[in-house]
């Protein structure tokens, strides 16, 4: 058992180290794809055809041989048939010659080009064409999109809408994708009351328990809650032992800072392996990470904004690294900050932002009151406004560098 002193780390110190110990989930099953939607690839997809099959219009028209196209004047050609999407043109187009042509229907043989039917004279079995049109124009080309044996997509992408589709296009019915990961959570803390119960004297309600469901629900993830846990050493250490066993991953809130550090320290060195650390970001200074057998174990400050903003930018990683999806980098933006906002240089700070348009520039303002216990702050906010350690307060109008919520999946 191994327990390291708190000591103050940079966020990337503790990213890296805690990336470095996690081994992604192994288990993998095949599965139809609309039942992938929301899953990880575990392999690599090469497509077996070229997308598009064969050279097809990209117009409604007539397919011609460049050869007829004039070079002045105009030329009549002779309609000797239709090619129909799915329903191709059997015969040859010959020497003036030339085949009405649907978008997406097959180009007969000998033609290479599509003129747009807004651009002939029509008149019973003959069109008449003029000059200006460019050989090969209109037309789609085999392989185009994809070509056969090429890479579509590779493991750890997640599989969304597009995905499937491109999966579709190719003609593949199933694939093989890691199994969903599991994740297992619990409150502590004597102050806590379950919703549904009343509150009594010096109790709040413990809704760490709801906003780690939804950022885990938000994942795909196997939810396990086993609820709120009295303060007793022997509850927390039967709710440890628990959850070790029904998930790959634990979370837990509260119960990391000064006062009950030893409480969970003593718990845990018992169960498993943790380390105790104090990262120099703002919110959520007071972090645990270990094993609980198999399981990995997060425990995430008590305020609420910090157990929001640790998971985000400290539990997402290593939530995807397990459950082998490819390292994502969140979008971040530089704009243009409306508010002043205090800040004292040490530490990286994560404040919370409202991207909001000004005469057609995107700009961030901030939420006000930027407390780690003020919940309604992540409600009201769109994005993280990202400041640097060595940053000082922020004066009005100045550059920031933000960060969308819609960009923390
Ligand atoms: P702790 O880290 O246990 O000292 O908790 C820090 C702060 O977070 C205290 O104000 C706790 O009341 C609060 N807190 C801890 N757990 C929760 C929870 N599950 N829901 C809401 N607030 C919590
Ligand atoms: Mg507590």
């Amino acid at each position: 058992m191994n327990q390291s002193p708190p000591s103050l780390m940079s966020l990337e110190q503790a990213l890296e180290q805690i990336l470095n110990s996690i081994a992604p989930i192994e288990d993998v099953e095949t599965l139809g794809i609309m039942d992938a939607f929301g899953r990880i690839l575990a392999e690599s997809i090469h497509s077996p055809l070229n997308v598009p099959p064969y050279q097809n219009s990209a117009m409604d028209g007539y397919a011609v041989r460049s050869a007829d196209l004039p070079t002045s004047g105009e030329t009549t050609l002779e309609l000797i048939g239709t090619s129909w999407a799915g329903t191709p043109f059997a015969g040859e187009a010959g020497e003036k010659q030339c085949v009405r042509i649907m978008t997406g229907a097959k180009i007969p043989a000998g033609a290479d080009t599509v003129i747009m039917q807004e651009d002939v004279q029509k008149n019973d079995q003959h069109i008449t064409i003029g000059v200006g049109h460019k050989a090969g124009q209109h037309v789609r080309h085999i392989g185009e999109d994809i070509r056969e044996g090429e890479e579509v997509l590779q493991p750890g992408k997640l599989l969304k809408a597009a995905e499937l589709g491109l999966l579709a296009s190719l003609g593949i019915a199933e694939v093989q994708v890691r199994r969903p990961l599991k994740a297992a959570f619990f409150s502590t803390g004597d102050e806590l009351c379950a919703v549904g119960e009343p509150l009594e004297e010096g109790q709040i309600y413990d809704s760490n328990r709801y906003t780690i469901f939804g950022m885990l629900k938000g994942l795909g993830v196997e939810i396990h809650d086993l609820g709120v846990i009295r303060d007793q050493r022997e509850d927390v250490e039967a709710a440890f032992t628990r959850a070790a066993e029904l998930a790959d991953i634990v979370f837990t809130s509260g119960g990391v800072s000064v006062g009950d550090a030893d409480f969970v320290k003593q718990t845990l060195e018992k169960l498993g392996t943790v380390n105790l650390w104090k990262i120099a970001m703002k919110p959520g200074k007071p972090l645990a990470f270990g094993r609980i057998g198999k399981a990995y174990f997060f425990g995430l400050p008590g305020n609420p904004v910090s157990a929001m903003a640790t998971f985000y930018q400290v539990a997402l990683p290593a939530l995807h690294k397990l459950m082998g999806q490819t390292a994502q980098t969140p979008l971040r933006l530089k704009l243009r900050c409306l508010d002043r906002l205090k800040k004292r240089p040490g530490r990286i700070d994560f404040q919370r932002g409202i991207l909001d348009y000004e005469d057609g520039e995107l700009v961030v303002r901030g939420v006000g009151a930027q407390g780690s216990h003020i919940l309604s702050s992540m409600s009201r906010a769109n994005c993280f406004i990202i400041l640097p350690a060595e940053q000082g307060t922020v004066e009005a109008g100045s550059r920031v560098e933000v960060q969308p919520f819609s960009s923390l999946m």
